[in-house]
């Protein structure tokens, strides 16, 4: 690097879980020696933001919602990174959710961490979209964006870690990394890291997790297996824990690369093209 920067210390309550996602993230980066020219940590809005300015690596801090098409332009513009876009609930399945579906959809070689504590900790505790609720006969029908994932077709990597179960996590953010690196395109983790400020899910989560990486039956390279567990758990108020689901497809910015730019493209975004055209129409207003 040519200019350094000292990591700032976090700025989070005592207890939060954020801390234990970035402490998972640092390790997962040392253990797999990745240097810190090589990495840049995006981050979106929220309290989770602010794990960019904490990480010994480039970071930007992103706009509300916007995390994850800044970072598939940081990953077309510069393979050589290992891009990592942070942020949470509210950000990433409230007015980022077009963003969140489309990058499952293209399967950029980016990972994406999202910190879920089921609520807008930095504005005091509104309902975000994973907040539980109870429409009818006591089922939560909250968002389950694993379930989302294994419904579309392009997903490559699908997994959830909980703060309170380190071991575990530590391995999900190096095989989450290990995707990205080996560009087999979007890798993406839930972490449920509680806000104990303003929504304490600690207890929540210890009762509902079910830890799939340790049920031999399961098999993360099946799609409409993992769909029908995490169904049937959730008909009895449980969620899985673990590498959900794992497929082999081309990357985004492979394909995209290869393709160049076409020139039909080139034409029909011809600023000059537009200018001309733009001003037919305003003298057509002309008196
Ligand atoms: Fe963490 Fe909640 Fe405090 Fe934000 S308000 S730092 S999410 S505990």
């Amino acid at each position: 690097m040519t200019e350094t920067y000292t990591p700032k210390d976090p700025i989070w309550c005592a207890g939060c879980g954020h801390y234990g996602v970035q402490g998972a993230l640092v390790h997962a980066l040392s253990e797999l020696k990745i240097p810190a020219h090589e990495t840049f940590v995006l981050a979106g809005i929220g309290c989770s933001g602010s794990v960019q300015n904490n990480v010994s690596a480039y970071g930007y801090h992103s706009m509300h919602g916007r995390v994850l098409p800044t970072a598939i332009g940081a990953a077309i513009a510069n393979p050589d990174l290992t891009i990592i876009a942070a942020g949470g609930d509210g950000d990433g399945y409230a007015i980022g959710m077009g963003h969140f579906v489309h990058a499952m959809d293209r399967n950029p070689s980016v990972l994406y961490i999202l910190m879920n504590n089921a609520t807008y900790g930095l504005t005091k505790g509104q309902d975000s979209p994973t907040a539980e609720r109870a429409r009818s006969a006591g089922q939560d029908t909250s968002l389950d964006a694993i379930s989302l994932g294994l419904s579309i077709p392009g997903t490559t990597f699908l997994a959830r870690g909980f703060t309170r179960w380190a071991d575990q996590l530590n391995g999900l953010l190096i095989q989450g990394l290990q995707h990205v690196r080996a560009k087999k395109g979007f890798a993406f983790l839930e972490i449920l890291s509680p806000c104990v400020t303003y929504n304490d899910t600690y207890p929540d989560w210890d009762a509902q997790l079910y830890n799939v990486d340790e049920d031999e039956e399961f098999s993360c390279a099946d799609r409409a297996a993992a769909f029908e567990t995490v169904v049937r758990l959730r008909g009895k108020n449980r969620m899985p824990a673990g590498l959900i689901y794992r497929g082999d497809l081309p990357a985004f910015e492979a394909e995209w690369l290869e393709q160049g730019p076409c020139p039909s493209d080139l034409e029909a975004h011809d600023p000059k093209k537009h200018l001309d055209s733009l001003r037919g129409i305003m003298s057509s207003y002309a008196v």
